[in-house]
C-alpha cells in the first residue's frame, strides 16, 4: 500500500517544481490575492507557499491531505474542458505527504480557528490548534527522504531552482492581478504587486529593460472562420532577447500551456529579426474554444495541441506582427 502510494506520488511529484506548481495552484484555486512562494536549496530541503485565501476549517484540512480527497468537482464537462479550477484530481496534497515532512496551518478567512495538521512520509496526523493568519500555508521538508532513488535524480541547487523559478513566474505572469513573490535561501527574487497591470507585472519579473521594451498585442478575430477568439499580451522588441526559450510564455484560456504551434508562431512573426539562437519575450493569452484544444497529450505536463494547429498560428502570427508593425518594428 505505501509502495503504492508512493509510486503514484511520483507521477504528480517529480522535483521540488511540481511541488511549488501544485501548491501555487492551490492558492490561486482557493481566491488567494497574495502568493508567497519560498524555497532552500533549490526546494529540496524546504518549500513553503503562503496564501490568503479561504483558508480551511480543521475537518476540511483533514480531508485535504487524503488521497482523491477533492472540493472541486463540479461539473465534469468544465473539467474535461480544462477550464474552471486549476486542480481537480484531489491528488496532489496526498502525493507531497507521501514523500515527504509536510506541515499545513490553515484558518477559514470567513472566521474560525487556525489549525495545523502534519503529514510525515504518508503518515497524517490530528489537526491541532495553531495561531495563524487567514488563508493557508503549506511547508514541505525534506522531499524525497523515504524515497533515496527519487532524491538522487533531483539535480544541484542552481538546477532546481531555475524550474522552480519558471513555475513561479508563469503563475505570476499569469495571474497579474495576484501579488505573487519568490524567496530563494532568504533572498527574494521577484515580488510581482498583484496591481491587474501586465507590464508592471512583466517589470516585476523580468526587470525594467526588458518590460520597457515590451509593445502590446490586443487581436481579435474579424469572424467565426478561425479558431482563435483573441490574442493579447506583450511582446518584446527584436533585439530585447534572451538565449532561452523559457521566456515566451503562453497561456490558453488563462491557463499556462506548452504548444509548439504557439511558440513558433511567435518566433515566425519576427520574421529574420532575430539573432541566432535567440529568443524574445512574449506574454501571450490566446482565447479559443475549449472545445478545440486537446490537454491531455500527457495528462500531467503542459503540453497542449490544437483541432486547427495551423489556424491558430496563422491567428497568433498576425497578431504579434500586427503589434511589432504598429511600432514600427
Ligand atoms: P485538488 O486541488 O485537485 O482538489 P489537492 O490535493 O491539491 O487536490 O487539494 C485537496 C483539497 O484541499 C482542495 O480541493 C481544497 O479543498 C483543499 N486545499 C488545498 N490547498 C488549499 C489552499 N491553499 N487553500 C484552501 N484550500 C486548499
Ligand atoms: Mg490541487
Amino acid at each position: 500500500e505505501e509502495t503504492v502510494q508512493r509510486i503514484a506520488a511520483g507521477e504528480v511529484v517529480e522535483r521540488p517544481a511540481s511541488v511549488v506548481k501544485e501548491l501555487v495552484e492551490n492558492s490561486i484555486d482557493a481566491d488567494a490575492s497574495r502568493v508567497s512562494i519560498a524555497v532552500d536549496r533549490g526546494g529540496k530541503d524546504g518549500i513553503r507557499v503562503r496564501d490568503d485565501g479561504v483558508g480551511m476549517t480543521a475537518d476540511e484540512l483533514d480531508l485535504a491531505v487524503r488521497d482523491h480527497h477533492t472540493s472541486k468537482i463540479g461539473d465534469i464537462g468544465d473539467l474535461e474542458a480544462g477550464v474552471g479550477t486549476l486542480g481537480f484530481r484531489g491528488e496532489a496534497l496526498a502525493a507531497i505527504g507521501a514523500v515527504a515532512r509536510t506541515t499545513v496551518r490553515s484558518k477559514p478567512r470567513g472566521g474560525g480557528m487556525g489549525h495545523e495538521l502534519t503529514v510525515e512520509g504518508g503518515d497524517i496526523g490530528e489537526p491541532e490548534p495553531a495561531g495563524c493568519p487567514a488563508g493557508t500555508v503549506v511547508e514541505v521538508a525534506d522531499l524525497f527522504y523515504n524515497v533515496p532513488a527519487r532524491r538522487k535524480f533531483l539535480k544541484t541547487d542552481a538546477t532546481e531552482f531555475d524550474h522552480v523559478n519558471t513555475v513561479a513566474t508563469q503563475y505570476a505572469l499569469a495571474n497579474p492581478g495576484v501579488a505573487v513573490s519568490l524567496e530563494h535561501d532568504d533572498r527574494e527574487v521577484f515580488a510581482t504587486e498583484g496591481t491587474g497591470n501586465l507590464r508592471s507585472t512583466v517589470l516585476s519579473v523580468y526587470g525594467r529593460e526588458v518590460a520597457e521594451s515590451m509593445v502590446d498585442v490586443e487581436w481579435s478575430a474579424a469572424g467565426d472562420d478561425v479558431p482563435v477568439q483573441s490574442v493579447r499580451g506583450l511582446v518584446s522588441h527584436p533585439e530585447t532577447t534572451r538565449a532561452g526559450r523559457e521566456y515566451l510564455s503562453t497561456f490558453v484560456n488563462d491557463r499556462y500551456v506548452t504548444a509548439s504551434a504557439l511558440r513558433e508562431a511567435v518566433l515566425e512573426a519576427y520574421g529574420g529579426q532575430l539573432a541566432p539562437d535567440r529568443y524574445p519575450f512574449a506574454v501571450l493569452f490566446v482565447e479559443l474554444d475549449p472545445a478545440t484544444v486537446d490537454v491531455n497529450v500527457h495528462p500531467r505536463k503542459l503540453e497542449v495541441r490544437f483541432d486547427d494547429e495551423q489556424g491558430v498560428r496563422e491567428s497568433v502570427t498576425e497578431a504579434v506582427r500586427d503589434a511589432l508593425l504598429a511600432e514600427g518594428l
